[in-house]
C-alpha cells in the first residue's frame, strides 16, 4: 500500500485545488520558508482524523480554512482528499484504491468519505488501526517525535510497538466489548 495522490482545497495556504501525484519511492517536498510544505504533512494527518487544532499549528478547527490573502477572499470550508493505493491489500476493504475525503465548514461541521460514500470519522480509524498510518500512526514522525517516542513511559512506548505487530485492534475491540 502507498499513498498515490493527495487532492488540497480551500486548506490552510490552499486556496486552488491542487492535486500531489506520489511515486512509488520517496518524494521530497522542497520549496521555501512559508510555502506550504508543513501545511501538506498538517493536510495528511487532518484528513486521517487528526481532532486537534493545537497539533495543526491553529487555535481551532476552522483555521485550517483559507483564510484569505491581499488579493482573495476566505473560503467557506476546506476539503482533503488522500488516495492510497491498495493492490497489495493492506487495508481491511475490497477496493484496490482507497480515497478517503474530510470537509469543514466554517460551523465547525466536519463531513467524513471513504470511496465518495458518506461515513463516520470511527470507520476512518477503523481502517487504519494497525497499518501505522492513523493520524498517531508510526507513518508521520513529525518535528520532535523522535525524543518524544525515546522519552516516553515504557507502556506508551509499548502501543507503538503494539500497532507494528498488528494487536492494536484487538485492544480497542476488548475496550469497546467491556464498556458495554
Ligand atoms: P518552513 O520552511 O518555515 O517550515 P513551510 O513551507 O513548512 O515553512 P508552512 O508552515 O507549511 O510553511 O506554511 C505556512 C504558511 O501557511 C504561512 O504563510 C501561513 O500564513 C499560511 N497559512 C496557514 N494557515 C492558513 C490559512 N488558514 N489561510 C491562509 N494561509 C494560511
Ligand atoms: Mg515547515
Amino acid at each position: 500500500m502507498y499513498l498515490k495522490r493527495l487532492e488540497i482545497y480551500g486548506f490552510k495556504s490552499f486556496a486552488d485545488r491542487v492535486c500531489i501525484e506520489f511515486d512509488k519511492g520517496i518524494t521530497a517536498i522542497v520549496g521555501p520558508n512559508g510555502s506550504g510544505k508543513s501545511n501538506i504533512a498538517d493536510a495528511i494527518r487532518w484528513v486521517l482524523g487528526e481532532q486537534s487544532a493545537k497539533s495543526l499549528r491553529g487555535g481551532k478547527m476552522e483555521d485550517v480554512i483559507f483564510s484569505g490573502s491581499q488579493t482573495r477572499k476566505p473560503l467557506g470550508f476546506a476539503e482533503v482528499t488522500l488516495v492510497l493505493d491498495n493492490s497489495d491489500g493492506a487495508l481491511p476493504t475490497e477496493y484496490s484504491e482507497v480515497s478517503i475525503t474530510r470537509r469543514v465548514f466554517r460551523s465547525g461541521e466536519s463531513e467524513y468519505y471513504i470511496n465518495r460514500t458518506p461515513c463516520r470519522l470511527k470507520d476512518i480509524v477503523e481502517l487504519f488501526v494497525d497499518t501505522g498510518i492513523g493520524k498517531e500512526g508510526y507513518s508521520i514522525i513529525g518535528q520532535g517525535r523522535v525524543e518524544e517516542i525515546l522519552s516516553m513511559h515504557a507502556e506508551n512506548r509499548r502501543g507503538i510497538f503494539e500497532e507494528a505487530a498488528g494487536i492494536m485492534k484487538y485492544k480497542l475491540r476488548k475496550e469497546e466489548a467491556q464498556r458495554k
